[in-house]
């Protein structure tokens, strides 16, 4: 394995998820749901399926879906997308990776925030580029603004940012990205959002995508994914728009990455996408009370539960369980009471800002997170 992936071999979900298995119980590790996504999405895929839609689709994506996402961006957040510039990929992890790629080489810096999801030091590091990870620190999980600023120097190419934001469940309000996106400009650096959980807020709160602050637009690669809005994480079906000449340039990595994605689901989702405002509330409204339900259990088992505005997760302090690693508590918890969860500290470039933390997934079915509430309770 060559040198820069060698602090990447594997990744928490995939030990953590093989642990639930191996010791049967309830994975609250791995953000995934456990019911499938809208009936008409899953038969439309499965009718394209049998109706032939299997060869290669174009490596842009289908018209259809390009469109459908460019609809998406206008009725949800007023933004005037031209579907040419949509480029579909094989999750938002491809376009991740691939916008990393095609930006960024060796000498260069990448700012983004520390916990952070996994895939994001991995592909920095294939790209040879260097990572510049500002704290998000509890209980707010919001930054300092002097250390946002201490971050960006002349060799600043890219600003990764996640909004709502996985692990810590925080949503960046407009003054935050404001910032954020004064520092990009300041330092001519690109942005790139990854706003896959962008229908998972809570609380009346608002998601706001970076492109749609001023000026923001023209510097701004916005990328989301289907799996999370449509309970359908296995499809891998993302997407990344924004100016042009940004996307042609992810695209000429996309190409020899994957080359193309998901041919039948494609279709489907672009209808999907159209579904009414219904179907999004109801994912919110339905995931809000799951967190509900997980943070109140989890308070009552003795863990210091943090605030979630968004995403599936909730993150915990296991300092008052008497534990000062997060990532031994993990270790631990499946054979001590039944239940799977993930430590933070895995997703930090400094590990010890994250050492006491534990995310816990609460996108399950009620009666899973009950059963998972009543295991916890075993802890005080
Ligand atoms: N970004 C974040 C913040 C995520 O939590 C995930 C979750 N899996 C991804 C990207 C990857 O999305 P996809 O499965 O569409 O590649
Ligand atoms: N996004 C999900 C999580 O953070 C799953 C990630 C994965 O399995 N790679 O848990």
């Amino acid at each position: 394995l060559v040198e820069r992936m060698r602090a990447h071999t594997s990744t928490i979900f995939a030990e953590m998820s093989a642990l639930a298995l191996r010791t049967g119980a309830i994975n609250l590790g791995q953000g995934f749901p456990d019911t499938d996504g809208p009936p008409s999405l899953l038969s439309d895929a499965a009718a394209n399926i049998h109706g032939g839609l299997n060869q290669y689709p174009p490596g842009v994506g289908v018209p259809e879906l390009r469109s459908a996402v460019a609809e998406h961006q206008r009725r949800f957040y007023g933004l005037d997308v031209d579907p040419d510039t949509v480029l579909i990929t094989t999750g938002a992890t491809e376009a991740i990776a691939a916008a990393v790629l095609a930006l960024c080489g060796p000498g260069d810096e990448v700012v983004t925030f520390q916990p952070y999801y996994d895939s994001y030091a991995a592909t920095i590091a294939l790209a040879g580029a260097e990572l510049r990870a500002v704290a998000l620190r509890p209980p707010s999980f919001g930054f300092d603004p002097d250390e946002l600023r201490a971050a960006f120097s002349s060799r600043t190419r890219l600003v990764l940012v996640n909004t709502p934001h996985n692990p810590t469940g925080t949503v960046f309000d407009r003054e935050q990205l404001t910032l954020i996106g004064e520092l990009a400009a300041e330092h001519d650096a690109v942005v790139v959002t990854d706003e896959v959980y962008e229908h998972m807020v809570y609380d009346g709160r608002a998601h706001v995508p970076m492109a749609t602050l001023p000026g923001l637009a023209d510097r701004t690669l916005t990328i989301s994914s289907v799996g999370k809005t449509f309970s359908v994480t296995g499809w891998k079906v993302g997407w990344v728009n924004g100016p042009a000449e940004l996307v042609h340039a992810v695209r000429a990595v996309k190409q020899f990455l994957t080359y193309v994605s998901g041919a039948p689901f494609q279709p489907a989702i672009a209808a999907a996408l159209a579904l009414p405002d219904s179907f999004y509330t109801g994912l919110a409204t339905d995931l809000q009370r799951k967190r509900d339900l997980l943070s109140d259990g989890l308070r009552e088992a003795g863990f210091t539960v943090f605030d979630t505005a968004g995403t599936y997760f909730v993150v915990t302090d296991v300092t008052a369980l008497g534990f000062t690693d997060g990532a031994e508590f993990c270790w631990t918890l499946p054979e001590r009471i039944g239940v799977a969860a993930v430590p933070v500290s895995v997703f930090c470039a400094d590990p010890d800002l994250g050492r006491s933390l534990v995310r816990f997934a609460f996108c399950k079915r009620d009666e899973v997170l009950e059963e998972a509430v009543s295991r916890l309770a075993a802890l005080r």
